[in-house]
């Protein structure tokens, strides 16, 4: 047994061979995980407080039956699962133009969902409009290099799959989508967290290194700072008055 599943946390022999170009080591025979899955499952455990078993509303875009089943059952998650037109999602959603009140989520998944979206950057500043000040986004996309390819001249499904690798994809993104993100009004954290596993690991879970986008408010951070600062600001004052009093002594 020298692969383990972090989702369903079985051991196996190894994950079944998964792709149009068969990589091996893809898919969990008992779960049916991806690298991808696995590798997002650590990251939100390690570095998210989705598991904190605080109650949180949840906006999951574009659901696979996997995650979903997985994310919804999460203790105190107000779950919501949203999708153009899957019938798997609970509710219709369209990205650019979202039918929630501002601030309504205090997360967002949105993975594998931009490179559809014609007007990317109106889906991102309408998830930056309803996500709630101290919240956050989760961003996957396929990335193909350093710079986001794009053309607006390509518009039919058989000239996106030769220029985008697929028919109904918009784009390639690049590693600057992160700039995108940014100019929408967010605060990106470029994590490649398979890079923070060791070797082992990474053998042993079957993961790729592959980019996520940690988005949140841009004044969130601020405030974040502000409270850090004067949480320091706390700290050197009391250590003042404790000199202060070995002194008078
Ligand atoms: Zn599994």
């Amino acid at each position: 047994m020298n692969k383990f599943c972090p989702i369903c946390q079985m051991y196996t022999d190894r994950f079944r061979p998964f792709g149009e170009q068969k990589r091996p080591d893809a898919k969990c025979p008992n779960c049916g995980s991806l690298e991808r899955h696995r590798l997002v499952w650590c990251y939100f455990q390690e570095k998210t407080n989705l598991f904190d078993r605080k109650p949180k509303s949840l906006l999951h875009i574009a659901p696979e039956r996997l995650m979903g089943e997985l994310i919804a059952v999460i203790p105190n998650l107000d779950y919501l699962s949203a999708d153009i037109d899957s019938p798997l999602a609970m509710v219709k959603i369209d990205l650019t133009d979202i039918q929630y009140p501002a601030e309504s989520f205090d997360i967002i998944l949105c993975s594998h969902v931009l490179e559809h979206i014609l007007d990317d950057r109106k889906a991102m500043a309408e998830m930056l409009r309803v996500l709630k000040p101290k919240g956050w986004v989760n961003v996957q996309v396929p990335i193909y290099g350093p710079t986001t390819f794009e053309d607006p001249s390509v518009t039919t499904p058989e000239d996106r799959l030769k220029f985008f690798g697929q028919e109904d994809h918009m784009r390639k993104y690049g590693r600057d989508i992160k700039t995108r993100l940014e100019e929408a009004g967010f605060q990106v954290k470029h994590e490649r967290y398979a890079r923070e596993l060791s070797e082992e690991t990474r053998t042993l879970y079957a993961v790729r290194d592959q980019d996520l986008f940690l988005c949140t408010k841009a004044r969130n951070v601020w405030m974040l700072t502000h409270r850090a600062q004067r949480k320091r600001y706390k700290k050197c004052s009391h250590d003042h008055k404790r000199q202060r009093k070995s002194l008078a002594v």
